[in-house]
Order: structure tokens, then sequence, then C-alpha cells
């Protein structure tokens, strides 16, 4: 949860910049920092930083971030960050300085996303309910956890930028440095990072920039914090509080040993080379594909270079991430999801990086170059003469797409009278092959990708769709 500042509007970026920085280091899945489902997570920032806003009542930020939290069932930790302004006696201000959401209301809340009372934990010693809370703000309360009943099942671990006496100073537009070292000390290692302090001259060398054992505690991270605060030379102290909680509860993240880039070995055809990307935080796919597509364009140079440029996103969809498991074609596994590359990759495998072939086309859409002296255009001709083939016009990637039903394909018999046709009447034949017993898809689509206004002469793709998906 980000507060607003509207007399300001620098500290108000300053702080949804915190929350967005703090999102993104508890949702990575790859470096696992903490590892929170994203779909787990609620975030509460000003929209326009710096503008007066409304979080609570109805369709507010706020009141729909906790009903949101509310319905996922049997929540065992509950995890809040908070940046922004805190006055004792008023509360935490939200989106205007006339909003605030007081320490007891904050509390209530929290419960209600915790309730359920399970005394016994199945995850012994864990707590059966955990709470785990930032507060960087100035005079950051302690929370306090009342007791479900006597055989409290709940367990409270707090850092928070400064006691409740003092004031602490973020930096503007660039976020507090709490914030800043609460992201470092978690990741810091992991993307190879250099020390914030020595990047700012601060220091010469950091003696004690890691974090040591498997995972990171709060006492770890709360150190971490202190001794890289104090070359600002504060006049205040990061303090903890903890409630019920074991060893265990305190446990709060991974700690991440290593530092290299990530490795992978790029293929196409029997090209291959190995390169590497700089490790950072990815989210989701899409984010690890968008930079290996780059990656790839750039190692391997596909296609002729005389045509327009590749573009990104042409290339990322039909990229594979994907393992052997022995020297033959079908020793071989799609990774399909952050968590298995992931898995692959602390287990040191080999991570290859190709096109998808043409025989895995469920897994996803396909691309093909083609050979020097061949070329697109009599394709596309044949396919806008032939009544099998239905053109769908542009879409919104410039592309132009042709659809054909899967079972029409056997019809087809593509006339063998130029090498381009013969190739593409080929490349059917394989399809019609590998789909022959395909119940769930109904429709292949053949895709001549658009590049601003421009198409290369050397690249065509396939997918195959369900029927409901054409419209
Ligand atoms: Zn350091």
């Amino acid at each position: 949860m980000a507060g607003n500042d509207t007399k300001n509007r620098k500290a108000a970026k300053g702080f949804v910049k915190d929350i967005t920085d703090v999102h993104e280091v508890i949702t990575s899945k790859f470096p696992l920092v903490m590892g929170v489902r994203k779909e787990h997570v609620a975030i509460v920032r000003p929209e326009k930083p710096g503008n007066a806003e409304k979080f609570k009542g109805k369709n507010g930020q706020l009141d729909e971030a906790f009903k949101m939290l509310k319905e996922i069932n049997n929540t065992q930790t509950l995890l809040i960050y908070f940046s922004g302004h805190y006055y004792g006696g008023k509360g935490f201000q939200l989106g205007s300085d006339e909003e605030f959401l007081s320490l007891e209301e904050l509390q209530t809340k929290v419960l209600s996303c915790l309730s359920g009372v399970d005394y016994k934990s199945p995850t012994f010693p864990l707590s059966s309910k955990r709470l785990i809370v930032f507060l960087d703000c100035c005079s950051a309360p302690g929370m306090k956890v009342p007791r479900f009943e006597e055989k409290s099942c709940l367990s409270l671990v707090q850092l928070n930028a400064c006691r409740p006496n003092q004031e602490a100073y973020g930096d503007a537009e660039n976020g507090s440095k709490f914030t800043l070292f609460f992201k470092q000390g978690l990741t810091g290692r992991a993307l190879g990072k250099q020390c914030y302090n020595i990047m700012e001259g601060k220091i010469k060398q950091c003696q004690e920039c890691e974090l040591s054992g498997d995972l990171v505690t709060l006492q770890d991270l709360n150190k971490y914090i202190t001794r890289h605060l104090k070359p600002y030379e504060t006049s205040y102290q990061t303090v903890i509080y903890y409630d019920n909680a074991s060893d265990l509860d305190t446990k709060i993240g991974y700690a991440i040993q290593y530092s290299i880039g990530l490795r992978f070995t790029f293929k196409l055809g029997d090209d291959e080379k190995r390169n590497s990307i700089q490790q950072r935080m990815f989210t989701n796919m899409i984010s690890l594909r968008t930079i290996l597509s780059d990656k790839f364009i750039e190692v391997m140079q596909p296609g002729s270079s005389e045509e327009p440029p590749l573009e990104t996103e042409g290339v990322r969809d039909i990229l594979c991430i994907e393992i052997e498991h022995g020297p033959k074609y079908v020793h071989r596994d799609e990774l399909d999801s952050l968590e298995r590359v992931m898995g692959a990759w602390y287990a040191k495998r080999d991570l290859i990086v190709s096109l998808r072939r043409l025989s895995d086309i469920r897994n996803g859409k396909v691309g093909m170059f083609l050979p020097a002296g061949y070329s697109v255009k009599p394709i596309k001709e044949y396919l806008g003469q032939n009544e099998c083939f239905q053109e769908l016009g542009p879409n919104s990637e410039e592309d132009t797409v042709y659809s054909v039903k899967l079972e029409s394909l056997s019809e087809i018999a593509v006339q063998e009278d130029n090498p381009s046709l013969e190739k593409f009447g080929s490349i059917l034949v394989d399809l019609e092959d590998a789909l022959s017993k395909e119940k769930e898809y109904k429709m292949l689509h053949i895709i001549f990708p658009g590049a601003h206004g421009k198409q290369r002469n050397d690249f065509i793709c396939f997918q195959i769709v369900k029927q409901n998906e054409e419209d």
C-alpha cells in the first residue's frame, strides 16, 4: 500500500515507486525471493501521485483489496507493506490529506483475512496464522495482535523503518532508503548488482553485503538494512516487533547465493551458440521470452539480412525453451512455466532455446525462415486463389492471416510448379500428419508477420486455434 501526498508530489511518487519495487520482489519467480503468487497480491496506490483520491468506500482501492484478500481461502500468511505517511492519532494517510486508516482499522481488516482459527498448525512449528508487516513511514507504530482466545495460533513479525517517536525521511521520487535496502538485501546478490552505497560513493567496499544461510529471517534483513543505512547517519533506527513467533515464523524469504548470468544454448538448424542474459527478476514467462527473443535475434541472426528487421514479438511466441533427456528427437521437454525453467536452472540443466518444431504446434505458434532463393510471395498468391483458405485480414500486429479448417488439410494438394510452393506443400503434409487425430483444435492459421507496414519475404508462421477463438 502506497499512501499519497497532495502537498508533495515527489514524495507521493516515491511511495508508489517503493510499492512497485516491493511488488516485483515479493512476486518474483525467477529468482525465487518470497514466491508470493501475483494473483494473491493486492496493490493500493494513488493512480496519479499527488492528486487527491479516495481509497476508502465502495469501489475504493483499499476496500476492494481487502475484499479480494478475504476471498482467498484459508490464508496462512498475510504480508503488509506500507510506504507513506503515518500520524499518531490519525493513522496511515491514504488518498488525500483528509483520508486516513487508523491502526485499529487496519488491524481489524487484517484479522478478517486471517480468520478461521486452526489451533494445531499442520506445518508445526510454523504458526497456523502469520502476519508479516513492513512499515516504511514516520512514527511507525507496532501492530497489536489480539489473541484468538488463549491458545493463540497467530504470530506477528514486523519490521519498521523507525521507532514510533522518530521520523524516517524518504528520498522523494527515488523512493526511500529503507525500501531500497529491503529490495537490495533480498535480491542484490542474485541480480549481481553492486551495492548502492558503493555506487553512491558512500563507501569503497561493502564487507557485509550478503545474507547467509538458505532462508532469510527478519532479523537478518534488519541487520542488513541497518548496516547499509549507517553511512547516512540517520536520526532513526529500524525496529523489530515479534509476537508469539517461533524461529520458523521469522523466516520470510530465500537467501540467494549465486550471482551469475542465466546461460542458455541457442539453436537454429545446425547452428548452436551458448550465451547468457543478465539475471533480473522475472514474474512471468512473457518477460523472460521477450528478453530471450531479443537475444536469439542478436546471436543467431535468423533469416535473410536483406529483409526488414525482425520484431521481438514475432519471434517471442515461436521460441521454445527446453531440456534434453537424451540424443533423440523425442527426448526433450518444453518448459512452459517459470517454475519449470527455474527448477531446471537450479538443477544445472542445459536450457535450450530454439524455434518450436512443426510437430510441437500443440504447444504454441511455430515459425520458420525460408532458405535463400525461396519467397512467401507465391505462397500468398496461392492462398488468395484457393477457396479452402480464408483471408482474415490484417490483425492488430499488421500480420496477414489465412485460415483453413484442419479437416480440409487432407484435400489440399499444392501444385508443385515452384520451389517455394513445393516447400509450402510439404509443410502442409507434415502438419496434416502431426494433426491427423486432433479433436480440440479446429483451424490452422497461416501467418505472415507484419512489421511496421513491411513484411518479410522469408518468414512464415503457423498456429492452431479452436473454432471459437477465431472471432
Ligand atoms: Zn552492501
